[in-house]
C-alpha cells in the first residue's frame, strides 16, 4: 500500500515551493513507487489552478500515460536490464532545455540502482549543477546499490507503507507457487512446491549472474571469472534471502490465522482468502512447525551451508 504520509509530506512541500531537486524514492519501482510518482506527476503538471490535481486536464492525463513532453521517463532495458549511459545522457540533454508548456522538467529513473557507473556519474554531474526547476526521482527498491554520492543527494522518500520483502520479479513468481490450487486434495503437494521453489532461487542465480556480467562488460572492467562470479553470488545471495523473508511472512500469515489472530495484520492482506483455506486445514502447531522450519534454514544459509541440501530437506517439511 502506497505510503500516504510520504504522499502527503511532499505534496505539503510542493504547495509551500520546498520542494529538494531529487528523490530516492524507496520501494517497489513498479508498483507503489510508480503510483507514488504518478501522484506527484499528475500533481506537478496538473494545468487547473484549483483542485490540484484535477485528474481530467490535459496534462494530469499525459502525466499519467508518462507522455508529458516536460517529463523525461526511464527504465532498465528490456534485454540487459541495466541503465545505459545513453540513456542518461539523453535524458540530461533534455533536462537543460527550456520547458515545453510545464514550470517543472521532471526526470524518473525507475529500477535507479541498475544504472552502470558510467550512468551514475553522468547523472551525479546533473544532480550536482541540477537546471532551475528541475526535479529528479529515482526509484529503486535498493537504495544500498546506489552510488553513495548519488544517495547524498537526494531525499530519501518511503514509497510503500509495507516493508518490502523481496523484489517485485520475484514476489509474484514465489506467490503464484504459493497460491497454487492444483494437485491432490486441491493444494500442491510439498514436494512438488519444494521443486517449484527451488527452481526459483535457480532462476534468480542466473538472472543475478547475468546481471553483474552485463555490467561488467558495459562498463569495460576487465575482472576475472572468480570476481564475477563473487559479484553475481553476492547478489543472488541479497536476492535469496528477499525469497526466504517472503515466504516466512506467507507463512506468518498462516499462522495468525490458524490461531484465530486478528485478520488486519496480515503481510499478504490481498490473499486473505487462499490464507484463510490453508489456515483451516493446519493445527496450530504445524503452523508453528513451518515459522522453525524457514528460520532454521534461514540461519543454515547465513552459515554457507550446502543450499541444495537446506532446500531439500527444509522445503519438503513445511504443511499447509
Ligand atoms: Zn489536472
Amino acid at each position: 500500500m502506497i505510503n500516504q504520509n510520504a504522499l502527503d509530506w511532499l505534496s505539503n512541500a510542493f504547495v509551500t515551493e520546498r520542494m529538494a531537486h531529487a528523490y530516492v524514492i524507496v520501494g517497489p519501482p513498479r508498483q507503489e513507487g510508480t503510483e507514488l510518482v504518478d501522484h506527484l506527476l499528475q500533481l506537478l503538471f496538473c494545468e487547473n489552478s484549483e483542485n490540484q490535481p484535477c485528474l481530467t486536464c490535459d496534462s494530469c492525463r499525459r502525466a499519467l500515460a508518462h507522455k508529458h513532453p516536460d517529463l523525461q521517463w526511464i527504465e532498465p532495458q528490456k534485454k540487459s536490464r541495466i541503465i545505459s549511459a545513453d540513456q542518461v545522457r539523453t535524458l540530461q540533454q533534455q533536462i537543460y532545455k527550456t520547458a515545453y508548456s510545464a514550470d517543472w522538467k521532471i526526470c524518473v529513473i525507475v529500477g535507479a540502482d541498475r544504472m552502470q557507473k558510467s550512468a551514475g556519474n553522468i547523472l551525479l554531474k546533473t544532480l550536482e549543477e541540477p537546471p532551475k526547476n528541475s526535479l529528479f526521482f529515482l526509484l529503486t527498491d535498493s537504495p544500498q546499490f546506489l552510488l553513495p554520492t548519488i544517495r547524498s543527494r537526494c531525499q530519501l522518500v518511503t514509497a510503500s507503507t509495507k516493508q518490502q520483502s523481496v523484489h517485485e520479479d520475484w514476489l509474484e513468481p514465489l506467490l503464484k507457487v504459493l497460491t497454487n490450487r492444483a494437485g491432490t486434495g486441491g493444494a500442491i503437494t510439498a514436494f512438488a512446491r519444494s521443486d517449484q521453489i527451488t527452481t526459483l532461487l535457480k532462476g534468480a542465480k542466473s538472472s543475478a549472474m547475468s546481471i553483474e556480467k552485463e555490467l561488467a562488460k558495459q562498463e569495460n572492467r576487465n575482472e576475472t571469472k572468480e570476481v564475477l562470479e563473487a559479484r553475481g553470488s553476492s547478489r543472488y545471495r541479497e536476492l535469496r534471502t528477499g525469497i526466504m523473508r517472503a515466504l516466512m511472512l506467507w507463512y506468518r500469515d498462516i499462522l495468525i490465522l490458524a490461531c484465530g489472530g486478528n485478520d488486519s495484520i496480515l503481510y499478504y492482506d490481498d490473499k486473505k482468502s487462499i490464507l484463510s483455506e490453508r489456515a483451516e486445514k493446519i493445527s496450530y502447531s504445524q503452523a508453528i512447525d513451518n515459522i522453525n522450519i524457514i528460520e532454521k534454514m534461514t540461519r543454515q544459509f547465513e552459515r554457507n551451508m550446502p543450499e541444495g541440501r537446506v532446500l531439500s530437506t527444509g522445503l519438503c517439511k513445511i504443511i499447509g
